[in-house]
């Protein structure tokens, strides 16, 4: 079927949740991608994150392919042989003691939410108020069931979908008087993405991370890091709280997981875990034989990676700071290890920007309206940051001249 022809076909079907841009991939290797003209594209969007070793990668492949011929599924009334050594896997890494497992990120945010009620509830009141609150904090984004969506500090995902979960509460990005004035003992979780994601590539401040974990351990509240997007080696670290020294209650994650197929996982401590007991949980495909098979050998590979992600994390920075000092219309920079976003002047800047990009065969997308996102697989060279960079030079400079050159220049030239 040709492009055209899928175009009007998903019209037609398909509920209109998505905006996409006009190109059909057909195959992928490494970090390139190909649509049906046969043209190859650069990809360092990778799937929002989750393609974190780009494209049939030899490893992931070979696991896979054993793997569908061995067992695709068993529900999780039986045992089989790989959500134990990949809870051991992710525990030694985080730090934590107990995982559970789903398939996908919104879904591993409701998990963690169901088990701060939880946990909260076996501390009993004390004759104080019930603890059942939750913070959250504006501009975040934990996904779009309905305890995420409440949990979500950006009303244009909420609103249409009203009236939300109660007891939710909004505080400032990186605003500890703001914290303090809104914690008090009914408060269960203080929710932080540890960098935010859609919300345009914020890293939370260490002071503010610090107060949220003095807070919630005086009184007993559960500290919620999501790190679904920032999360499993993202940063040049395994958590993106290891680069702040702090440690949470629980951790989410999911997109680069199982290497393409859904997974997500929600750790935590033997504390909250003995709130836990048969049949308060669980999910008919969460954990699956395939997808754990794959997550492990994800992270085997992850194991070696962390200071190749580091190293280009730093590489590709520096050259974003320095068309940050030559293009007036990029006023930050922002992100840590391979989690990087360039912000623009304006949302038409910037979404003519990814435009440009795509016409280059570059994926990049934007987030925030005015925010380049960049998440690469963990896989690229210093070559292909070049590459990057030389376009993105070019683009923001012909944007320049375009806005900049005299209306009767622009005119002539058309
Ligand atoms: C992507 C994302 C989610 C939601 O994940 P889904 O798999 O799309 O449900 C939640 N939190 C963060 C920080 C994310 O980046």
């Amino acid at each position: 079927m040709s492009l055209a022809t899928i175009i009007r076909s998903e019209d037609q079907l398909l509920l209109p949740t998505y905006d996409r841009q006009k190109v059909l991939f057909e195959k992928g290797k490494g970090v390139y991608l190909w649509d049906s003209r046969g043209q190859r594209h650069l990809d360092f969007l990778s799937g929002i994150g989750v393609n974190a070793l780009g494209y049939g990668h030899p490893a992931i492949q070979r696991v896979l392919k054993r793997q569908a011929s061995r067992l695709i599924h068993v529900c999780n009334l039986f045992f089989h042989e790989y959500q134990a050594e990949l809870a051991k896997r992710l525990t030694r890494i985080s730090g934590l003691d107990r995982a559970f497992f789903c398939n996908s990120g919104t879904e591993a945010w409701e998990g963690a939410l169901k088990f701060a009620r939880a946990y909260a509830r076996t501390l009993g009141t004390n004759g104080h108020k019930p603890k059942w609150r939750i913070l959250a904090l504006e501009n975040s984004f934990h996904g779009r069931t309905f305890g995420a969506l409440a949990t979500t500090g950006q009303a244009k995902y909420r609103d249409p979908f009203g009236p939300m979960l109660p007891g939710v509460s909004f505080v400032e990005f990186n605003d500890i008087a703001d914290l303090k004035r809104k914690f008090d003992g009914s408060v269960c979780a203080v929710c932080i993405e540890t960098i935010q994601g859609e919300g345009g590539i914020r890293p939370v401040s260490s002071e503010f991370l610090n107060a949220a974990r003095s807070l919630t351990k005086r009184s007993g509240a559960l500290l919620l890091l999501d790190e679904i997007q920032c999360g499993l080696g993202r940063t040049g670290r395994y958590f993106a709280y290891q680069r702040y020294g702090v440690q949470p209650d629980i951790v989410t994650v999911a997109k680069p997981l199982a290497g393409g197929l859904p997974l997500g996982a929600i750790l935590t401590t033997n504390r909250v875990a003995n709130a836990i007991h048969p049949g308060m949980h669980g999910s008919t495909f969460g954990g699956g034989p395939l997808a754990c098979a794959v997550a492990i050998e994800f992270l085997k590979i992850l194991d070696q990676s962390l200071d190749h992600i580091t190293e280009l994390g730093e590489y590709f920075r520096s050259k974003l700071d320095a068309l940050k000092a030559k293009h007036a219309c990029v006023v930050d920079v922002r992100g840590m290890g391979l989690m990087l976003a360039m912000e623009l002047n304006s949302a038409d800047a910037a979404k003519a920007t990814v435009a440009q990009m795509l016409k280059r065969k570059i994926l990049i997308n934007r987030t925030n309206e005015t925010a380049l996102r960049f998440l690469p697989p963990y896989t690229i060279q210093k070559k292909h940051v070049d590459e990057v960079i030389r376009a993105l030079d070019d683009v923001l400079s012909q944007n320049a001249s375009r806005i900049s050159k005299p209306k009767s220049l622009a005119r002539s030239k058309s």
